[in-house]
């Protein structure tokens, strides 16, 4: 129909998927529409958002232009789809009702850290909400940690319990406010409040703007007080204050995130530092920190520019830096690390926290604090107030809590940049559960149980796939819970009932059991290396088959070994297993992951025979014979002497037999001191073969090739017997594997003419291996590919199992 000025006026709906709501996003296009003179509607369903929109052609194509390319920092448009639909002369834009449909598409955004108006508010003290430490707006807060339900409104979160003050509702009404619809929206009035407990759970010091009168707590106090059935003692002061006081002094507390609770202390306090890992059981592995600002990250470790803007993006993850010379860092904080995890202050308590705890510093002194996740060590991270107070109690002075509940546990995530790029550790807060978008639609709903250790289950629907939060290490009751009921969670909130379900070949793992267990119509086992290297191949796009190398410590093969160094040809469907480390025996199952002595001895005894007991070296020296000769009969016997080709635990049996460390408190910490170790020697380059420690790839009939390092044993020893330094020694052992892999990867490149190469697995955390492996097939002149958006280890199989059982589907 023509308007007065000669232009068509037009109606359209569009709707659009993605990750639009609790972003910002209606408000948003409520300004475009006005902007553009349109008139119509925007509403909230749990597809996503729909609008309708009527006006000129001319302004409603620059209105759908603009949602494009000014969308909210946090919003991410999947699909829109617009259709030209009847007139009905609006008289005004409105935001309607938020409607539940049946469908349930709209993604729910991560936890984001607090936007710079908000940061800019919590500091003015001018402003009402001045050091209120649960300031956020549409551009940030809490989100997945506080959804129960969708579509997502403060009625379906742990806000639910807080009525808006009127300023508040206010703000929350107001299109053009950017606290808009923002569900979290709260301030010292109506919202949830901070609390300073002690060691058993009385409140010390409450939030200061609401003191009343004692013994009259209000409806929140008591929330707050939950299981501690206490009066109320109220004294003055704010207990954020009051906490970073005690920090400064040296005392452990446990403080309330967003995912969970943290142990904190000041990082530069020796006897603090020492104190909390002694009580937390965590003897070897690194505490992460947490500094106000860039400027004091910088002073702690060398920071690229493309580190700086991780730490600073709104994901907030620990970033693994390198430590600076003279660190000023307490020794037991990362004990025989060169690198420190640090991230920056991600909550307005935080915020606040870090700020009073650098004023109570001595001038010159930086403010650095511990930031631990709160548990004992292997338990999950303590999420739930009463539990936190009695499970931290032994570890903890106080207990800095507050009463907004977090429905769903998330620990932070673990990144660093290496070989041109991100690279995760653990894929967790601010991250999940963002989908990763596939480059096929999947087949059917399709659930994947992941792994034993550092396990992460993933849904899989439309092009999808949505991957949990960091569980754990399935070996205790409450991590299997966490599995349980997130794996519930997750089809609640994505509307996903599963047709098909992928799990790991290993029949003993908790994962594995629970799918086999549950009533999904199809089951469909994937081999844990395959897994890994699917995951590549699900991240980048790619269907062709290409030559994988999966390293790891541990996956179950397909003839009941151990496998862990298997270069293999692979796409979705299946893989072809070219050549792999060769087997060594593996005496005591586990226990040999424990201690690696038992691998330096399997792999002498290999080498040269019994006669290895007669080399001069420290190793065979210094050598338990009552021991070993117990290890040597099983081995003779085949008694729980499983064969394995883990390249983790050829790095332990060298870690082992250079004297670094015969055993272990976790798996993979000797691998990890000998990458340290050989970092010393870091532009040491080897420019001739000769210069590399030998090995032989031996090739067999219609049978994947070995893999044999006993020539590089024989030189290893030979370098000890000659004084070498075991850091060169560890230096040269990783270009010799760099090359060992590269090597087969040429092999497997004249066996099948492909040219692409991916790679994963736990060993690839190996920062040295990785780079001088990228190096060397490019230089090859292979295509690489490693893991950017999950994890190299088991955290990023779920992926992978999700992609190969989605191929199988694809073609029944
Ligand atoms: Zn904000
Ligand atoms: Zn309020």
């Amino acid at each position: 129909m023509p308007s007065i000025t000669g232009s068509i006026i037009e109606r359209r709906r569009i709707v659009i998927q993605g990750i639009v709501q609790g972003v910002g996003f209606r408000p948003f296009v409520y300004g475009q529409a006005l902007q553009w003179g349109l008139v119509g509607f925007v509403l909230n369903d749990s597809g996503g958002v729909t609008i309708e929109v009527e006006g000129t052609s001319e302004s409603l194509n620059c209105f759908q232009g603009a949602l494009h390319k000014k969308a909210p920092p946090l919003a991410r448009i999947d699909t829109l789809n617009a259709e030209t639909i009847a007139l009905c002369y609006d008289s005004a834009f409105t935001i309607a009702q938020s409607q539940a449909g049946n469908e349930r598409q709209a993604l729910i955004s991560p936890d984001t850290a607090t936007c710079d108006d908000c940061q800019h508010e919590l500091f003015d003290q001018e402003d009402r909400r001045f050091h209120y430490p649960f300031i956020n707006c549409t551009n940030c807060g809490p989100r997945f940690t506080i959804i129960q339900d969708v579509p997502y409104d403060r009625d379906k979160t742990t806000m639910r319990v807080f009525p808006m003050c009127r300023e508040c509702q206010s703000e929350y009404e107001d299109p053009l406010n950017r606290r808009f619809h923002a569900q979290p929206n709260a301030c010292p009035t109506c919202g949830p409040q901070v609390y300073l407990l002690d060691r058993v759970g009385n409140i010390k010091t409450p939030f200061q703007t609401n003191i009343r009168i004692a013994g009259h707590p209000t409806k929140a106090d008591k929330s707050a007080m939950g299981a501690i059935n206490r009066p109320l003692r109220m004294t003055h002061g704010d207990p954020i204050i009051e906490a970073a006081q005690q920090l400064a002094t040296g005392a452990i507390l446990a403080i309330k995130g967003l995912g969970g609770y943290h142990l904190a202390c000041d990082a530069l306090n020796d006897e603090s530092v020492r104190q909390l890992r002694q009580r937390k059981h965590r003897e070897a592995k690194p505490f992460a920190l947490m500094v106000p600002d860039l400027d004091t990250a910088r002073k702690l470790c060398r920071i690229s520019d493309e580190e700086a803007s991780l730490l600073k993006s709104h994901h907030r993850p620990i970033v693994l830096l390198s430590r600076l010379p003279g660190c000023p860092v307490a020794p037991d904080v990362a004990p025989a690390y060169d690198t420190l995890g640090i991230m920056l202050p991600y909550t307005p308590l935080h915020h606040v926290l870090l700020q009073a705890f650098a004023e109570n510093m001595n001038v010159g002194q930086l403010a650095v604090l511990v930031m631990t996740s709160g548990n004992l060590s292997d338990e999950p991270i303590a999420y739930k107030d009463d539990e936190a107070v009695q499970r931290l109690a032994s570890i903890a002075e106080g207990t800095l809590t507050h009463n907004r509940d977090i429905h769903m546990r998330c620990d932070d995530t673990v990144m660093r940049i290496t070989a041109g790029g991100e690279q995760l550790f653990r894929r967790s807060r601010g991250y999940a559960p963002e989908p990763i978008m596939m480059s096929f639609d999947f087949p059917a709903q399709l659930l994947a149980c992941g792994g034993h250790l550092k396990n992460t289950f993933c849904l899989g629907k439309g092009r999808q796939a949505f991957i949990s939060q960091h569980i754990g290490d399935l070996e205790n009751l409450e991590t299997l819970t966490s599995f349980r009921e997130g794996i519930e969670h997750f089809q609640r909130l994505f509307d996903i009932h599963p047709e098909v379900v992928a799990y790991d070949l290993h029949p003993e793992y908790l994962a594995t059991k629970y799918a086999l267990d549950t009533n999904i119509p199809q089951k469909i086992g994937v081999q844990h290396h395959h897994a890994h290297i699917a995951s590549v191949l699900a991240e980048h796009g790619l269907h062709e088959p290409v030559i994988g190398i999966a390293a790891d410590g541990t996956g179950y093969g397909t003839d009941g070994a151990v496998w862990g160094c298997e270069i293999m040809k692979a796409d979705l469907l299946g893989f072809e297993r070219l050549a792999h480390l060769d087997y060594m025996p593996l005496p005591g199952g586990e226990q040999a992951v424990h201690q690696p002595w038992r691998m330096a001895a399997v792999n002498l005894a290999q080498t040269y025979g019994n006669a290895f007991s007669d080399l001069d070296i420290p190793f065979v020296q210094q050598l338990d014979y009552s021991k070993w000769r117990v290890l040597a009969q099983m081995i003779a016997q085949h008694i729980n002497c499983p064969p394995t080709s883990s390249l983790g635990r050829l790095f332990d049996a060298v870690a082992a037999l250079i004297g670094l460390r015969s055993t272990v408190l976790y798996e993979g910490q000797a691998a990890i001191e000998l990458e340290m170790l050989a970092r010393q020697q870091e532009g040491s380059i080897y420019k001739k073969p000769a210069d590399l420690y030998p090995f032989t790839i031996k090739k067999r009939d219609q049978m994947p090739a070995i893999l044999d390092v006993s020539p590089m044993f024989r030189a290893i020893v030979r370098h000890i017997q000659q004084g070498v330094s075991t850091s060169h020694i560890a230096h040269r052992f990783h270009h010799s594997i760099a090359e060992l892999l590269a090597t087969a990867c040429f092999s497997a490149r004249e066996q099948t003419g492909l040219h692409v190469v991916a790679l994963s697995g736990g060993v690839f955390q190996n920062q040295l291996l990785l780079t001088q492996l990228v190096q060397r097939l490019e230089e090859m002149a292979f295509q690489v590919y490693i893991n950017r958006r999950v994890p190299p280890n088991d955290g990023g199989i779920s992926l992978g199992q999700i992609a190969v059982a989605a191929a199988h589907m694809q073609r029944r």
